[in-house]
This record gives C-alpha cells, structure tokens and sequence, in this order.
C-alpha cells in the first residue's frame, strides 16, 4: 500500500487531521471541538503538538483561526493582544488582496514536511 493510500484510511478513524512538520516537530491539526475548552472556536495544545479546529470554524472564520493558532505554534512567547492583532491583519489583509482577485484566496504551493 503507497504511503497516500495509508493516510487516506486513517483519515476515516476519528476527526479529520493533517499533520506538518515545524521546527522539527511534526504537529497534528485536528478539526474538533478543543478539549476542555469547547467553545473557542481553535486552540494549539503545545504538549500534544496538537492545533484543534472548532468545527464550527471550517465553514465561519476559518482563515483567522488558522492564522491565530499557528501564530500561537510558531511564536509560543508572544501575547495573546498580539497573537489577536496578527490574526486580524492577516484576515484584513487577504480580504483586500481577494477583493482585487475576484474574491478568490490563492495559496502556495507549501509542503508540511519541512
Ligand atoms: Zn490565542
């Protein structure tokens, strides 16, 4: 079975999850509800190397929440004023920028293995 195949079946246990390398460790982001915390809508679990989505935000604010918890994974000592001011910027920002590209969001072409 190729290396695809083998992820794709432990895909169907559980919530859904990706994992990306980071600093040399590989982290798993997972969409469900944070433990212990069920009503923020992200949370980055350092001890478990874990970025939890609120289900709720893959289909609301998904772009901030992204860019808030991996502010959060990359940056650990920054406060959370300041992790909030990085998340807003980014949504304002690629706002703008999709207005100018028809609305649409375009992404690189990035690996999680690196
Ligand atoms: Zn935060």
């Amino acid at each position: 079975m190729n290396k695809a195949a083998s992820t794709q079946r432990k895909r169907r246990k559980g919530p859904p999850s990706m994992r990306f390398k980071f600093d040399g460790d590989w982290w798993t982001v997972k969409v469900q509800r944070p433990p212990s915390k069920e009503l923020c809508e992200g949370m980055a679990h350092y001890r478990r190397r874990t970025v939890y989505l609120h289900p709720k935000a893959v289909s609301g604010n998904l772009l901030g929440i992204v860019a808030h918890e991996l502010a959060h994974v990359t940056m650990p000592c920054v406060d959370e004023t300041n992790i909030r001011d990085h998340e807003r910027l980014v949504s304002v920002v690629v706002r703008w920028a999709a207005s100018l590209n028809e609305g649409k969001v375009t992404i690189g072409q990035h690996r999680a293995d690196k």
